[in-house]
């Protein structure tokens, strides 16, 4: 093997890229398009949101926070639009106006809290949506109970040559453990408020098109994605897109237990060029 690279994450697991593998690819065959119907919609189903509702906002339509029925988080809420959207809709969360709708809920909730709380949306099956009813979750993490060598994911990734860009008081750079993964780390620790979340938005509106013009695969369809945010104290530590760019083989799998690298399909330097128009 040639000129491969070894990168160990925070969190203690490495990552090799590079040697004979190089150079972004679109062709994504395995990927479906999002299918909407509203009709089976369980966001939808007064029945089963009796009783659920936390919050109402006016703003864009109407949106609603629910507690989440089935999961073994605390804290777990649901933050949503009132109707389903169209697929195109949900591939960019709605546009600015409405990504900041949900920040600023989000930021809202957020405000008397001063513990850990995540917040994690996903667009399309392969990153993870299962009811396309695009939906927020707000969650508190459950308990650490391993040590990690180092957790100070903000500061590694602060440190990162490889910016995409700078916006609002923000860094966005490439890395991760899975190819086209991007971070977005604060520059300075402000309080996520109206005007931060508004910040934010911005910027992850921004990340959602440079990734759907410059990854829409060769059959059509721009990646799923996931955005995960985490917050301590009422301000961001850090967030993170992922794009689903490729599938995970056994090797990947099993570095999870075994202490070997996860293999990336192409280096992360790959993927900043494509972006850049490098
Ligand atoms: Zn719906």
């Amino acid at each position: 093997m040639s000129e491969f690279s070894l990168e160990v994450l925070p969190g203690g697991i490495p990552t090799m890229s590079g040697g004979t593998r190089r150079g972004v690819k679109l062709d994504r065959s395995w990927q479906s398009d999002i299918i909407v119907n509203p009709g089976r919609c369980p966001f939808e189903d007064e029945e089963s949101l009796e009783g659920r509702l936390i919050r109402f906002y006016q703003e864009e339509g109407g949106w609603r926070v629910i507690t989440n029925q089935f999961t073994p988080y605390h804290n777990h809420l649901l933050i949503m639009p009132m109707t389903c959207w169209s697929k195109e809709d949900l591939r960019t969360l709605g546009g600015l106006n409405k990504i900041t709708v949900a920040l600023r809920i989000v930021s809202d909730i957020l405000a008397p809290i001063a513990g850990e709380r995540w917040l994690n949306v996903y667009v399309g099956a392969t990153a993870g949506q299962n009811v396309t009813h695009l939906h927020y979750h707000l969650l508190e993490p459950a308990q650490r109970i391993l040590s990690r060598p180092e957790r100070d994911v903000a500061g590694h990734f602060a440190s990162s040559l490889l910016v995409l860009f700078e916006l609002e008081g923000f860094r966005v750079v490439v890395g991760g453990h899975r190819a086209g993964q991007c971070f977005i780390v604060p520059l300075e620790g402000r309080p996520f408020d109206q005007s931060a979340a508004e910040s934010l938005a911005g910027v992850l509106q921004r990340i959602i098109r440079m990734f759907a013009e410059k990854f829409t695969s060769s059959q059509g369809l721009p990646p799923d994605f996931q955005i995960n945010v985490k917050f301590i104290k009422g301000r961001v530590v850090y967030a993170c897109f992922i794009p689903i760019l490729n599938n995970w083989g056994g090797t990947e799998y099993l570095a999870l237990m075994e202490g070997t690298p996860i293999t990336l399909p192409w280096p992360h330097e790959d993927t900043l060029g494509h972006l850049l128009g490098r």
